[in-house]
Order: C-alpha cells, then sequence, then structure tokens
C-alpha cells in the first residue's frame, strides 16, 4: 500500500476512534475501481469543519462554505476532509444558495454530479458504499448525472462541461438521457465562469484523447459556447489527434500553451478570445508567438534567412514543433526541421552579440534607433554575415 493510502487511512481511523463516520469519497474511489492509482483520497464525514479542525494539530480551513478541511498530514501528505452536505437551491445556475451539513451520507453522495463519482469506500475494508448506481455505470463505461440531469445541470452547468471531461479522460461514453439533457442545455453553460470552463478545457486537452474531447465538444453542443471561434470542428479535432502524439516530449505548461494556441487556430482575434478565456499572461503571449512564428514560417518565400534562424534559435522550438505537427502545417514544419539541422551543423556564437550598453560605450547617444541598430546585428549574425564582437563592433560603427 502507497504512503498516500496509508495516510489516508490514518486520517480515517482518527475521525473514527473520535466517534464519527469516515468514508472515501468521489474520483479516489472511482479511480481505485478502475484499477488507477488515485492521486488524492477525499475523505467525507459526519464530523463538522470545526470538529475536524480540531481533531488534528495542522488544518487549513480550504472551502469554509463548503464544509471541507484540508488536514495536513506528516510527511508533507494533504487531504481534504469534507463535512457531509445537503445542497440548498441553486438560483443561479452555478452555486448553492445554501449549503447545510447532514449526518447523513447517502444525502452527501445524491448531491455529487454523476454517478461514477458517487461511490463511497470504507477504508477498513475497502467495501464500496453505492447509493446511487456508480458501480454499474463503472462497469459499463457511462457517465450518467445523479438523479434528474436536466435539473442537476440547472443547478450547475459547469457539470455539462465536466460530463465530456470525465468521459474523455475515461474513454466513457455519457449515458443517453443525459447526453440529451446536455445537448437541450447546452447554450446555459454562458452563465459559467471563463475560469472554471478553462479548467474543465484544460482538463479535456490534457487528456489521452483531446481530438475526441474536441469531436464530443461539438456533439453535445457546447463547442460553439465555449470555443465559438472554431469553425471547423473535424479540423480542429484532427489537430487535437495529432497533438495527443506530438505533445510527449513538452512539459505540462508548454503542451498547455500548444492545445491554446491550436484551440484558437481557426480564431481572427487570437489575443482577445485568449484573454476572454481567463489564460494567464504567460500562457497568451506564447500562443500568439506561436501563431506568429508559424505564419512567418509557412510565408516561406518572403521570409528572410535571419527570421527563420531567429525562430529555429528560439529556446522553445521544441513547443513550435509540436504546434506545426499537430496543425499538420508541413512545409512549416521541413523549413523549421532544416534550419534548426543547420543550427546544430554550425552553432551560432552566443546572442545578442550586442546590447545598449556597448552602444553606449561607443559613444552613441540612446534613442528608439537602439533597438533598430541592435536587430540589424542580430540578423547578421542570423545570417552569418557576422561572426563574432568585432565585426558587429565594425558594423554599427560604419553607420
Ligand atoms: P479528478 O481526478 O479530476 O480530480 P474528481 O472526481 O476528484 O476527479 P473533482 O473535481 O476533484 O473531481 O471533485 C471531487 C468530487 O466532488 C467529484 O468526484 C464529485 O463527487 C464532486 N463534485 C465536484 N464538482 C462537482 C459539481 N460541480 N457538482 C457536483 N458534484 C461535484
Ligand atoms: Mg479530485
Amino acid at each position: 500500500m502507497n504512503d498516500l493510502r496509508t495516510g489516508a487511512d490514518e486520517v480515517a481511523s482518527a475521525l473514527r476512534e473520535a466517534g464519527y463516520e469516515a468514508y472515501f469519497a468521489g474520483g479516489c474511489v472511482r479511480d481505485w475501481i478502475l484499477g488507477v492509482t488515485p492521486k488524492d483520497y477525499d475523505i467525507v464525514t459526519n464530523a463538522t469543519p470545526k470538529q475536524v479542525s480540531k481533531l488534528f494539530r495542522r488544518t487549513v480551513q480550504v472551502g469554509a462554505a463548503f464544509g471541507v478541511v484540508k488536514v495536513l498530514w506528516p510527511k508533507d501528505r494533504e487531504y481534504e476532509v469534507a463535512t457531509y452536505r445537503e445542497d440548498g437551491d441553486y438560483s443561479d445556475g452555478r452555486r448553492p444558495d445554501a449549503v447545510s451539513y447532514s449526518q447523513s451520507k447517502v444525502e452527501d453522495v445524491k448531491r455529487r454530479d454523476f454517478t461514477i463519482n458517487g461511490l463511497l469506500m470504507d477504508p477498513r475494508s475497502d467495501a464500496i458504499l453505492d447509493y446511487v448506481g456508480g458501480r454499474d455505470d463503472l462497469a459499463a463505461r457511462r457517465v450518467r448525472a445523479v438523479g434528474d440531469p436536466a435539473l442537476r445541470f440547472a443547478e450547475d452547468r459547469l457539470r455539462m462541461l465536466r460530463a465530456v471531461r470525465f468521459a474523455v479522460r475515461l474513454g466513457f461514453e455519457i449515458e443517453d438521457a443525459t447526453l440529451a439533457a446536455i445537448r437541450a442545455n447546452a447554450e446555459h453553460i454562458a452563465a459559467v465562469s471563463a475560469e472554471r470552463i478553462n479548467a474543465e478545457l484544460t482538463g479535456i486537452f490534457r487528456s489521452d484523447r483531446p481530438g475526441a474531447g474536441v469531436r464530443m465538444l461539438a456533439s453535445t453542443g457546447l463547442l460553439p459556447h465555449v470555443l465559438p471561434f472554431v469553425r471547423d470542428a473535424e479540423a480542429t479535432g484532427a489537430a487535437f489527434d495529432q497533438f495527443g502524439a506530438a505533445r510527449l516530449p513538452l512539459d505540462e505548461a508548454a503542451q498547455d500553451v500548444v492545445a491554446w494556441a491550436l484551440a484558437v487556430r481557426d480564431s481572427a482575434a487570437i489575443e482577445d478570445d485568449l484573454r476572454a478565456l481567463k489564460l494567464s499572461r504567460g500562457q497568451i503571449r506564447g500562443a500568439m508567438a506561436l501563431s506568429a512564428q508559424a505564419s512567418t514560417l509557412a510565408a516561406a518565400s518572403s521570409a528572410s534567412v535571419a527570421e527563420v534562424m531567429r525562430i529555429a534559435a528560439d529556446e522553445d522550438v521544441a513547443r513550435l514543433r509540436a504546434y506545426l505537427d499537430s496543425a499538420g502545417e508541413t512545409e512549416a514544419l521541413e523549413r523549421l526541421e532544416e534550419a534548426v539541422d543547420a543550427l546544430i551543423a554550425s552553432p551560432l556564437p552566443p546572442r545578442p552579440m550586442l546590447t545598449g550598453q556597448d552602444l553606449k560605450a561607443l559613444g552613441m547617444k540612446p534613442g528608439p534607433h537602439f533597438k533598430d541598430l541592435l536587430k540589424a546585428v542580430d540578423d547578421a549574425v542570423l545570417e552569418r554575415r557576422v561572426t563574432d564582437r568585432e565585426g558587429a563592433l565594425a558594423m554599427v560603427g560604419r553607420t
């Protein structure tokens, strides 16, 4: 048994020894049944947040309003301990008007989104407690809303997008009535904040089947409301299929940038659209750079040697390679590879060869022309017309 599970068992026994109930709940039970090692264990209990906090030395109130206490356990482990709850009415389609704690674990699982996420496990025996039919749906590989799907989606519109994320990630189907309710209500996803939509889309892009994810967004009717600029869902889906393989050399942050760049590839206003989707500034800058670099490479004959070499020498070239490969930009990719090969065969000297300090040392007066001059020097280095500092100084001395 791994450390993470051992710690979860210890937290649960501490709760039980104090006279409370304690079960594992949600994603960890689903993953455990599927034979996937859970990445975290969430614990549910009838103890109130106050009672939970009293029991453990180190705790953090994470979602005080939602009755969640984070218990920090030795060996840097953290466990979320949530009090059984019953949600009140959802009048805004986003969050409950009131949350009340409950003594009933059955009430707690009934307010969860999908049956596969509504299973409990008794840590002592590994016995599964199923009050929502989640085991059958797991076996049949289906995502089904707990209760009436239309009502559940009216409570929290985000659940429609979560259904797609879980289906894509697990390789499941969305059950018919659940799917029909998504199709009927897809436009209402607009009630949800861009941040929450972004998080679910990121989850879909990071899954093993990002292309299937895009197609499922299209078939559920969610696509025009979450990625409104995508005109050709088939083409974008195909790009994301390829992205599944092309992204492998990249770390997760770089993969996300490539995915977003692919998502907005059809867009006329990339920056505005990415901003509306609440990407970070770095993500927006990265995605815009990919798009601009791809255009430069695609304009094969008109792109100067210096521009192509500058792109090939960029530290983020792996990101661009994955983007071009995913987007099927074969010619641009070939140009890039040629330039990268040339750099490997014959590396460039360190750049920038000159800085503003060098120009000042030559007695030049700082001003906007510095930028142009330094770029001209860099172009000359990239085209190998200038190979050392002396040559560079001679070049600016002549101007
Ligand atoms: P993941 O592995 O992606 O974290 P998870 O099942 O743990 O999957 P979370 O988003 O972490 O998903 O949520 C934990 C649990 O809380 C879910 O399994 C589900 O039971 C419940 N839950 C989360 N979000 C909602 C929601 N919007 N509506 C109802 N229940 C939800
Ligand atoms: Mg989780």
